[in-house]
C-alpha cells in the first residue's frame, strides 16, 4: 500500500465485480448479462454513429436521453437523472443525499455495493436480516434509523417485493429516504414502483439498461424521483463529472427507449427459459427460490455450493459463489439462452452422478 493512500481509502474493502475472465471463452452465467443482443435500434443507431462528433464534448445535460426515458416512464425531464450505469446513479444518490456519519439500512443479503460506498463515504451501515426465507421483512424497517437500500427484485435472491409492500415502507419511514434499486424489474410481472414518485418525495428508483437491455458494456442507468431529489444528483454530477454520458452512450440510450417491443420480447423468452430451468434443478434435488429476475439462487440443501462452482468452472461454466454467512450454500446462475442452460444442467447431473 502506498504511503500516501488516505486512512479512509485504506480501510474500505473494495467491490468484487464477478469474473471478466479474458483467458478462454466461458458459458458466462455469473453475471446477469442478458445472453441476448440489443435492440436492433441500438445497433443502426451505433451503425450511423459519426466518430468525428467525439472531438466535440457531449450535452452535459443529456437533455435528448432524459426526455426519451421521461417519455417511456410517463415522468417529466426534471424527474430523470442518466448516469453512467446504476451503479454511478447510486454513487451519485450517497453524496448528494447522506452526510458523513448518517446511518444506511439494507438487507444483510443483498447487492454488494450498498456496504462498499457506505463505507466509501464513511456512513453507519445497518444490516437488517432477511427472514428465515431469504425474504425481506419490511416490518423490520419500522425503526431503523438510516436510509433505506432495497433492492426489488433483491439480489442475489431474485425474490420481489409486492407494489404495496414498497408503499408501507414509504409510508412508514417519510423522512427517510427510500431507494429502491429495481436492476431487474422488467423480469418481474410486476410494473417498476417508477409511478409512486409523484406520490412520495422520499422515493428514489434507479434503474440500469445493462440487464434487461443487453447493455452492460455501454454503461447507462437511470435515477428517477422527484424534480427536487433529481436536483440534488445534478448538483453532484455537476460538482463531479458533468459530462459522465459520452456521445455514443446518449445516441445507444436514446435508441433502446425508442424500441418498446424490446424488453417485452426479452423478459418473456427469459422468464420461459427460467421457470423450465427452475423446474429441472428441483428434479436434481436443488431447492430454487422463487425468482423474478435473470437469475436463480439455487442449492443443494447440506452441501457448500464451492465445490460445484469450482468443478463447473473447470467445465467451462461460470456460475457466481458467494462465500459469506447464510448463503454459502447457494449458487447464483444466470439465465442464458436454452442451449446454454441445457449444457448446465448436463454438466450439473454428471457431476453429482
Ligand atoms: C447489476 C446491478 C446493478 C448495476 O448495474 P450497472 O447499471 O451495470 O452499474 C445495480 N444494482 C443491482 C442490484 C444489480 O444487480
Amino acid at each position: 500500500m502506498s504511503r500516501f493512500l488516505s486512512d479512509g481509502a485504506a480501510k474500505i474493502a473494495p467491490y468484487v465485480p464477478g469474473e471478466q475472465p479474458q483467458d478462454k471463452s466461458y458459458i458466462k452465467l455469473n453475471t446477469n448479462e442478458c445472453p441476448y443482443g440489443p435492440s436492433l435500434l441500438v445497433k443502426d443507431a451505433i451503425g450511423r454513429f459519426q466518430a468525428d462528433s467525439l472531438r466535440l464534448y457531449p450535452d452535459p445535460d443529456a437533455g435528448r436521453l432524459k426526455e426519451a426515458a421521461a417519455r417511456a416512464y410517463g415522468l417529466a425531464p426534471e424527474q430523470v437523472f442518466a448516469a453512467g450505469g446504476s451503479d454511478e446513479a447510486l454513487a451519485y444518490a450517497f453524496m448528494a443525499f447522506f452526510d458523513r456519519g448518517d446511518p444506511v439500512a439494507y438487507p444483510d443479503i443483498t447487492y454488494g455495493f450498498y456496504r462498499v460506498y457506505a463505507d466509501l463515504f464513511r456512513l453507519e451501515s445497518r444490516e437488517i436480516p432477511l427472514t428465515e426465507d431469504y425474504a425481506i421483512d419490511i416490518e423490520a424497517y419500522r425503526d431503523v434509523a438510516g436510509h433505506l437500500f432495497i433492492a426489488n427484485p433483491n439480489a442475489p435472491t431474485g425474490l420481489l417485493l409486492p407494489t404495496d409492500a414498497i408503499e408501507a415502507l414509504l409510508r412508514q419511514n417519510p423522512d427517510r429516504l427510500v431507494v429502491v434499486d429495481e436492476a431487474y424489474i422488467d423480469f418481474a410481472e410486476q410494473p417498476s414502483c417508477v409511478s409512486l414518485v409523484e406520490q412520495y418525495d422520499n422515493l428514489l428508483v434507479v434503474q440500469t439498461f445493462s440487464k434487461s437491455r443487453a447493455l452492460a458494456g455501454m454503461r447507462l442507468g437511470f435515477a428517477f424521483g422527484s424534480a427536487p431529489l433529481i436536483e440534488g444528483l445534478e448538483r453532484i454530477k455537476y460538482s463531479f463529472n458533468p459530462y459522465n454520458l459520452d456521445r455514443l452512450s446518449i445516441e445507444v440510450g436514446i435508441a433502446a427507449l425508442a424500441d418498446r417491443q424490446y424488453v417485452e420480447t426479452i423478459a418473456g423468452r427469459i422468464r420461459k427459459t427460467r421457470d423450465w430451468t427452475t423446474k429441472q434443478l428441483e428434479s436434481l434435488g436443488f431447492q430454487v427460490l422463487p425468482s423474478a429476475s435473470n437469475f436463480l439462487f439455487a442449492r443443494l440443501p447440506g452441501r457448500e455450493g464451492a465445490a460445484l462452482y469450482g468443478a463447473l468452472k473447470d467445465r467451462g461454466i461460470l456460475v457466481r459463489h458467494f462465500p459469506k454467512p447464510r448463503i454459502s450454500e447457494f449458487l447464483r446462475i444466470t439465465i442464458g439462452t436454452d442451449e446454454e442452460m441445457r449444457t448446465l444442467l448436463q454438466n450439473v447431473t454428471e457431476l453429482l452422478r
